[in-house]
């Protein structure tokens, strides 16, 4: 864990100034870059020391078989895991015969820089090797969002106090060797020589490596050339290996002189093309940056985060902490998503091998929140990459005897990869968790092309599936029996009340779909009888509640269960996954992350404000947020139920989780559900955001330590700016013209924005609220207010 402020608070900048090698992992996932098509991890350029190698390109996977005990019908055969792919980060220095190795000779000053508006990783060194050979290095590397196939990096070296002989290394390494696996199922599986050499093309000044892997059978090609400037004599070559490429410069420089080195690398890859196919692609990669060369693709890299954060940034007045790590959230939720292009976002984004790589509902309920309202485009991606796999869905729908489609609970390619039931298949919320970013894309931006090519498809097969999963019992009450909601403690259940809120949602806003579109529902065999069968489930979706207790129940006789020790449970003990057998998490009062609560928050129009206060009360004494994905949603109700303080303490959490390594995991990747969930903490806890159907509302109100927030959203295609302080909230429209208005909720009171005319309006009084829920012993989070 980075126990101490490992990076210095700035509002901009992600800064290391001291270079701990037990920490090296951890930083490499934060100092990932990524454009969602490829993401390099930041490592050291010279490649040693390391925590863990890694470059991916989305959804570049092998597949590998999945080991059971005891195997049963319907369980996935095969797994699919991220490839660690040809490393095209490597500039390895030798410094008079001396290799640039920072365990060795003397480091005298290290400093690594992530700007978060020029969307580049800069890093200044000063070293002095064994023989007391002294050189300053500089390199800043970025992966274009401008131009998805290219990374760049500049190098740059001089000898500080005498003349020396610089030999360069650039290189370009498949199948590198990785550290061995850890028993944590959350961390990836290793695969070894995943890569198979095809081709090798050798050029002065670069080159290329062409692979394929054994069974998924993608092939990828990864090529670099090299800008050299050198103030004297200096030679370049390459040479090549099926598995290296090494593009070598030499020279002599005196002191005041420097080498300086433009790497551009470009990768491609593809199930279909072949080998000349993918090789031309990234040639003309190379050629494309080759064209705007560093300073184009550094200025191109620049105004793309320009226009990001102009219409995307949230600004914290207050906790300088928390308004770095917005940001750096932000920033991270774009690299994963930018350029994935009908490719999923796993929940790692491309920042490590965590989770093998896969995507999980992390995307659509945590990621596109986010996206939506800044980045529409990129969410409607993700949600084409779901449908184009549709057809793996309903196949497997139909291996487990049920209609419509069901959604793998992880994945890359589209093919269930989740070994473990319970938390796995069973988790067969996710099929309403895309519903639900289908229903919330076409409402944030009146995309109804959308709907009817993505959306109308996707909303009517998972809402077969729930007609087909569910039934009525002798009553007419509509059951989902036998899944697993969020929460991955209490599985296999009846009655999740997510679950069947969900549901319930996905069935009505499938039949409303089918109504506005008939023509082509038609075409999807839903007729009136079908859409009738839907809304019937869903006006009849029973809802566990326990009347003693005057509290909702997560799930069928949850309240009746054991109450979990957690006095008795020491820290050392969470995750408590790592710690007990499921089987005895599983029949107590124990929660792992927001489930009860986060149906409180996006199916918030089902519950009234005294039932969201009483549960939470009782959820958040019980739940030990082992997952990142709590923290964020706890939040959100904390603010609506009037708790502002603990509301900043969960924001505070869900910010921090990879700058501060709170889950100690951050290795393994980033939590891009966390960080993506700060996001959703401001501006849906503190901002109050909701959308319920199809209404824009707010209700912001802040704690004590936040005097302003301030954030923008797209809703069809309006910029809207909400800026809060203490007592009042000034919404205004950014664009738009003169006839443009937005009608919106403030505190339940209708508010008409204009571009001319922004509104200010006082917020009203807190009610009063009962005293701050508890947490279980030992899990209350870090109260900011004093922090
Ligand atoms: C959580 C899931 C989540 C997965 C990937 C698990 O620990 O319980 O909700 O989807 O991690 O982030």
């Amino acid at each position: 864990m980075i126990r101490e402020r490992a990076y210095p608070v700035d509002p901009w900048h992600i800064r290391e100034t001291r270079l701990d090698l037990d920490l090296l992992a951890q930083s490499e996932s934060v100092f990932a870059l990524s454009n969602g098509h490829i993401g390099i991890r930041g490592n050291l350029d010279e490649g040693e020391p390391h925590g863990l190698p890694g470059t991916y390109l989305n959804s570049f996977y092998e597949l590998r078989p999945l080991p059971y005990a005891e195997a049963g019908y319907g369980f996935p055969e095969s797994g699919q895991t991220m490839v660690n792919v040809t490393n095209a980060k490597l500039m390895r220095l030798l410094v008079d015969d001396e290799p640039f190795d920072v365990r060795y000779g003397e480091l005298r000053s290290h400093e690594r820089v992530l700007d978060l508006r020029a969307g580049t990783l800069e890093r200044n060194v000063e070293w002095v090797s064994p023989s007391g050979q002294a050189i300053r290095v500089r390199t800043v590397r970025l992966v274009s969002f401008t131009q998805r196939s290219v990374v760049a990096i500049l190098y740059e070296v001089e000898p500080l106090d005498g003349d020396a002989r610089l030999i360069l290394q650039s290189e370009l390494v498949a199948n590198e060797q990785l550290p061995p696996m850890s028993k944590d199922p959350r961390v990836a599986a290793v695969l070894d020589h995943p890569l198979q050499a095809e081709e090798v093309l050798e050029q002065s000044t670069g080159g290329l490596l062409v692979h394929r892997t054994k069974a998924s059978d993608l092939r990828m090609a990864a090529a670099m050339e090299h800008l050299v400037e050198a103030p004297g004599k200096h030679a370049v070559t390459t040479e090549g290996h099926p598995d290296w490429l090494r593009t070598t410069v030499a020279c002599k420089l005196e002191p005041g002189q420097k080498l300086r080195v433009v790497k551009i690398a470009a990768y491609g890859w593809s199930s279909h093309r072949s080998l000349p196919a993918v090789r031309d692609q990234v040639g003309a990669a190379l050629a494309s940056a080759r064209l705007d060369g560093w300073e184009g693709l550094v200025e191109a890299q620049r105004e793309y985060l320009d226009a990001f954060w102009d219409h995307s940034d949230v600004r914290v007045e207050g906790d300088p902490e928390v308004q770095q790590a917005v940001r750096f959230g932000l920033f991270h939720t774009l690299q994963a998503g930018a350029r994935a292009e009908q490719r999923p976002i796993g929940s790692k984004g491309l920042s490590g091998p965590g989770y093998d790589g896969h995507t999980f509902w992390d995307a659509e309920t945590f990621v596109l929140p986010a996206l939506t309202y800044t980045q529409p485009h990129a969410a409607a991606d993700v949600l084409r990459w779901r449908h184009s796999t549709l057809d793996l869905a309903r196949e497997r729908a139909q291996t487990l005897g049920l209609q419509g489609a069901a959604f793998p609970w992880r994945t890359i390619r589209g093919q269930e990869c989740s070994a473990y039931w319970p938390a796995g298949t069973a988790g067969f919320h996710i099929g309403a968790d895309i519903a639900d970013a289908v229903r919330r894309y076409v409402q944030a931006t009146g995309d109804y092309d959308f709907e009817r090519e993505v959306g109308l498809e996707l909303l009517v097969e998972t809402a077969r599936l729930w007609r087909s999963l569910g039934h009525h019992d002798r009553h007419g009450r509509f059951h989902i029996d036998g899944v697993t909601g969020p929460d991955e403690y209490t599985a296999v259940v009846n009655d999740n009340i997510y679950t069947n809120l969900m549901a319930q949602q996905n069935l009505v806003t499938a039949a409303d779909a089918a109504k506005r579109h008939p023509d082509l529902a038609r075409k999807l065999g839903v007729d009136d009888e079908e859409t009738a069968s839907w809304r019937d489930a869903a006006a009849a979706v029973h809802i566990p509640y326990d009347r003693e207790l005057g509290v909702h129940q997560q799930s069928e006789g949850f309240t009746r269960l054991q109450e979990w020790d957690f006095e008795n449970t020491p820290p050392e003990a969470y995750p408590l996954l790592l710690n007990y057998p499921y089987f005895d998490l599983y029949r107590k009062q124990v929660v792992k992350q927001a489930d009860l609560v986060m149906a409180m928050y996006i199916r918030g129009d089902a519950f009234t404000p005294q039932e969201k206060a009483r549960n939470f009360a009782y959820y958040d004494a019980r739940t030990v947020r082992d997952s990142s994905l709590s923290a964020c949603i706890q939040a959100v109700m904390a603010a609506e139920t009037g708790h502002l303080e603990l509301a900043h303490d969960y924001l505070g959490e869900a910010a921090l989780m990879d700058l501060h390594d709170l889950h100690q995991n951050s290795r393994d990747g980033l939590h891009i559900a966390s960080l993506a969930g700060t996001w959703i903490s401001l501006v849906a806890g503190l901002g109050g955001m909701r959308d319920f159907n199809g209404q824009l509302s707010f209700a912001p109100r802040l704690p004590s330590r936040i005097n302003a927030l301030d954030f923008s959203l797209l809703w069809r295609g309006l910029r809207l700016r909400v800026n809060v302080t203490a007592d009042e909230v000034t919404y205004s429209l950014r664009n738009g013209g003169g006839s443009a208005r937005l009608v919106l909720l403030h505190h339940g009171k209708e508010v008409e924005v204009t571009q001319v005319k922004p509104v200010t309006v006082p917020i009203p009084p807190a009610p009063h609220t009962g005293p701050a829920p508890t947490q279980p012993s030992g899990r209350a989070p870090v109260r900011r207010a004093t922090s």
